[in-house]
């Protein structure tokens, strides 16, 4: 039996991403963290939900925060940088031995892997 590959689009963090549906489709955002194991990743400003904390460290007042809450990395398209359009990430091994991720629409290298 294989195996289901979710990272198929190869998020990663600071990616920039875009939404493509629910009730932040077609927003940006920057990939805060991702989830491989459970297929989602967190992304700035999108998804907000507001959680009661109590009181700590992290979180002196307590009280109502917003925070991003996770979503489906199939709900998300990379945005290239260069190309700055929805895109797919191919993998590159450079002559020089390194892995690099290009924009299969524009062919840039987008960064070292
Ligand atoms: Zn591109």
């Amino acid at each position: 039996m294989q195996k289901k590959r979710i990272t198929k689009m190869g998020i990663k963090k600071n990616d920039t991403v875009m939404i493509l549906t629910g009730k932040a489709k077609g927003k940006q955002g920057k990939v805060l963290s991702v989830d491989y194991k459970n297929g989602r990743i967190t992304v700035e400003g999108i998804n907000l939900v507001k959680k009661a904390v109590r009181k700590s460290q992290q979180y002196p007042q307590g009280g109502i925060i917003d925070y991003e809450a996770p979503v489906n990395i199939t709900n998300a398209n990379i945005l290239c940088p260069k190309c700055n359009k929805k895109t797919r990430i191919a993998k590159k091994i450079l002559d020089n031995g390194n892995h690099v991720r290009i924009c299969r629409r524009c062919n840039e290298i987008i960064d070292k892997v």
